[in-house]
């Protein structure tokens, strides 16, 4: 790819992004554990000092280092042909193909596959081919022609499903923030994503949460009267959506509902922020002005700070006058890789 040879600090650097791009370019050794990993491995990050990079995975075996289990660094170039090539078999069939025989066209056993896939695109094969189909629907809804060509066109089997997966998805309403979600029936999940560990939370109006290392025992204290229920066939379905935008932000994220309530301006500083365009942001003072008031900046802050859905109300796009990141509820890194993200387009 590059014409020179990476510095070690470009190379750090993608390690803490887990860049996949560079996946094959190098392989980090750990001089503390003896293992060396891909760029992008998904194990918490090694301290500086005990890194050591390597051209390729026969360098650091001869320095004496083994080859960690979690991200098989020996098979970079073997998985990426792999997937590519599942990818193109999900495009290509009309039904989507089952995980068996995806890993078996490759040589994989499923589990295997399934791991290698999700690494890659940040989605099961399963979840990959769904959203590919909500996708094609969507596009095709925007050009001419009937709703009922769209939905065949994206190869559902019949309108009927194309509604069941899909109904319910625009405005934000609300319901389980009232009265600690008496009444209301909350599907949740914890999963793991490149950003770390995810809790997404929806009712049948919306996702009404999502954070980044925590668990049920935080959302039962925001919700105290709901019933939680973890997955979910229908929850499945939006969850695929919302780790799509959130592996790759820059697609945009209109479509998935949302279940939230504040003040009538904190919900207008929400919705500015759902306005700001992917790789842009913005400053509080500009949020408080296209929510209605632009003196209320102090206000436009704290709507930041309550915010419940991070990613989807995407308060990591703004920053403090002058450019500054600001602060981040979850910490700037994840601010800055989502940023970085949407800025390159990702
Ligand atoms: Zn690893």
């Amino acid at each position: 790819m590059t014409e020179r040879p990476l510095t070690d600090d470009e190379a750090w650097a993608a390690v803490l992004r887990r860049d996949r791009a560079f996946d094959g370019q190098f392989v980090t050794g750990v001089l503390s554990t003896g293992i060396y990993c891909r760029p992008s491995c998904a194990a918490r990050h090694p301290r500086r000092e005990n890194v050591q990079f390597f051209a390729t995975p026969s360098e650091a075996e001869a320095a004496g280092l083994r080859a960690c289990k979690r991200c098989s660094p020996k098979d970079v170039a073997r998985d990426e042909r792999a997937v590519l090539a599942a990818i193109a078999a999900i495009k290509a069939a009309e039904e989507p193909p089952a995980l068996a025989e995806l890993a078996e066209a490759e040589g994989y056993s499923p589990t295997h596959f399934q791991r290698v896939f999700t690494r890659h695109t940040g989605l099961s094969p399963a979840a990959y081919a769904r959203a590919l189909r909500e996708e094609r629907a969507r596009a095709a809804l925007s050009d001419e022609g009937t709703v009922t060509d769209a939905i065949y066109a994206a190869g559902y089997s019949a309108p009927s499903r194309f509604y069941d997966e899909t109904k319910g998805r625009l405005g934000m309403t609300a319901s389980a923030w009232a009265n600690g979600g008496k009444g209301a029936t909350i599907h949740w999940a914890v999963v793991d994503t490149t950003l770390g560990s995810m809790l997404v939370a929806a009712t049948d109006k919306g996702v009404c949460r999502l954070s980044f290392d925590e668990g049920e025992e935080a959302l039962r204290a925001r919700f105290p009267k709901a019933d939680l229920v973890e997955g979910g066939e229908a929850f499945a379905a939006l969850l695929t959506q919302v780790v799509a935008s959130v592996e790759a932000p820059a697609n945009g994220f209109a479509h998935i509902p949302l279940d939230v309530k504040g003040t009538a301006f904190q919900e207008a500083c929400w919705k500015a922020l759902r306005e700001i365009p992917a790789g842009e942001t913005r400053t509080y003072a500009q949020i408080a002005a296209a929510a209605g008031n632009p003196k209320a900046v102090r206000a436009a802050g704290s709507a930041n700070a309550r915010n419940n859905v991070a990613v989807l109300i995407p308060c990591h796009r703004v920053i403090r006058t002058g450019g500054d990141l600001g602060g981040y509820a979850y910490g700037l890194d994840i601010k800055r890789e989502l940023l970085r993200r949407e800025e390159a387009g990702d």
